[in-house]
């Protein structure tokens, strides 16, 4: 096996195995060979699954950046984007999938790029005051690019090639990417040299934060249950992809210092992941009665275009309503869902997304 996948395969294993980083099919892995072609992750299949046989395509680098150049000066459009990809595909593989949407950024980068969403980071990615906080919190030798959010994909790479072009980045050393509402980037010539940059800024973030508490809410009782029930009717009643969904309370919950969770903790989306996984966040109730959790979800489609998977009851806790097979990733997600935006809350506020960066071939 080739050197450069063996090191991919590797480096995707270890990291993709964490949930705390990254789930489901987030986040995205490449190592480049040195002949023009590059190793990825394939579109759609979870990092900590990769092997030898699958979960990755080998891609032609100078395709991929033609390609990108011609959807960023608008000579292609986004119904080029999939047959684009394949066609810059190099592996003889032709039922390996497609290269994922984000293989156009790690194209423009160095040797190896690791690109995660860690639970960690993401309350400094999404408050008001991050970009600072993390220049206060890093070594002073570990500068750093700050990404705005303006969209995925195509957008986020040409936002980072102006980036490149900008501060004349040398790509054979590391160089570190935040994206604001989104993950990091850590670009370097070695796999195992980019994984120790993350180890290290995910430590400093762990230590500025202060230690996880059990929240204390009411014990579950009769009163919990009927909840329960009235959510998974409501669910089922205004929306007929909630049936075969189950309704659970998510217990413990944690929150740095163990304050107690309060309505804005709640406004609006903070990522792209919440937007396309989680129902658009987290739905606050304050009356749990079958009229209030109508009227709030009606709120949030009406907002969102999307029907909530999960509520929070002040005392009584968090709520989601789920298939059965997705609920154990679902109870951790939304779980730690809850710690990021209590996390954010106390860097300063939270920063939403705005809706208008949310469509378009950015996603
Ligand atoms: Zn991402």
């Amino acid at each position: 096996m080739e050197q450069s996948l063996s090191e991919l395969i590797a480096i995707s294993r270890a990291f993709g195995s964490d949930i705390r980083l990254v789930w489901a099919g987030g986040g995205n892995i490449s190592v480049k060979t040195g002949d023009g072609a590059m190793f990825i992750k394939a579109s759609g299949t979870e990092l900590g699954q990769m092997t030898r046989r699958r979960g990755w395509r080998k891609v032609n680098i100078e395709n991929v950046r033609r390609l990108l150049d011609n959807l960023l000066e608008r000579k292609a459009g986004a119904d080029n984007i999939k047959t684009g990809l394949l066609n810059a595909c190099c592996d003889g593989l032709p039922d390996a999938g497609m290269p994922s949407i984000e293989t156009f950024f790690h194209s423009l980068l160095g040797r190896c790029v690791i690109h995660l969403h860690p639970m960690i980071l993401l309350p400094y990615l999404c408050s008001k005051t991050g970009q600072k906080r993390l220049r206060q919190i890093l070594p002073a030798n570990m500068d750093f690019h700050w990404i705005a959010f303006r969209g995925l994909g195509v957008v986020t790479a040409g936002q980072i090639r102006n980036c490149i072009s900008r501060k004349r980045l040398d790509l054979a050393q590391t160089n570190i990417f935040f994206l604001s509402n989104h993950g990091i980037i850590v670009s370097g010539p070695s796999a195992a040299g980019a994984a120790k940059i993350i180890q290290k800024i995910l430590t400093a973030c762990r230590k500025n934060m202060p230690p996880s508490k059990q929240i204390k809410l009411h014990a579950v009782k009769k009163k919990t249950l009927q909840i329960a029930a009235m959510i998974q009717s409501c669910c089922e009643q205004m929306c007929s992809s909630f049936e075969n969904r189950k309704t659970v309370l998510i217990a413990p919950l944690y929150t740095p210092g163990g304050i107690p969770p309060a309505k804005q903790w709640f406004h609006g989306v903070i990522t792209p992941e919440e937007l396309t996984y989680l129902g658009a966040g987290i739905v606050w109730l304050e009356k749990p009665d079958r009229n209030g959790i109508r009227k709030a979800m009606h709120a949030h489609f009406h907002r969102t275009g999307l029907w909530p998977k999960a509520f929070f009851i002040p005392r009584h806790g968090l709520f989601i309503s789920e298939k059965e097979e997705n609920l154990s990733m679902y109870q951790k997600v939304f779980a730690q869902y809850l710690q990021i935006r209590a996390s954010a809350m106390r860097l300063g506020g939270l920063k939403p997304l705005s809706s208008k960066y949310l469509l378009g071939e950015g996603l």
